[in-house]
């Protein structure tokens, strides 16, 4: 499998941020190191990574698309009052699927992250 330099590039954005970033972030970043990529071929090679198992869709409810580079099982908070979606470090979310014909669980919970709760509580 040859990796082309813009795969490589839009991997390696990816690969920078733990932010769980949408098309238009990565674009916009990967524009810094490649300013003459398109947007239809960075989004051509999200898909193919993610075909290929090296990145995760992550989906969020009512939100855009995002991408992300962490693709050991994990849970994710997406918060309700800004929308950022961070990992969830506590292995007491990663479902074990044993039910036969299961291959992937995710799990998404919906709270407030660390700096919207703070802001309430001011
Ligand atoms: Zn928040
Ligand atoms: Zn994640």
């Amino acid at each position: 499998m040859r990796y082309s330099k813009q795969r490589e590039t839009v991997y390696s954005v990816l690969c920078a941020t733990d932010a769980h970033p949408d098309v238009a972030y990565i674009y916009r970043e990967t524009r810094k190191i490649l300013p003459d990529i398109s947007l239809g071929t960075v989004y051509r090679n999200l898909n193919e990574l993610v075909a290929e198992g090296l990145i995760k869709r992550v989906s969020a409810e009512g939100g855009a698309e995002r991408f992300d580079a962490n693709i050991e099982p994990h849970a994710h908070l997406v918060c309700v009052g800004c929308g950022k979606i961070t990992d969830v470090k506590s292995s007491r979310f990663n479902l074990t699927h044993e039910l036969d014909g299961v291959v992937r669980a995710e799990v998404t919970l919906y709270g407030l992250c660390d700096a919207c709760r703070q802001n309430r509580s001011e």
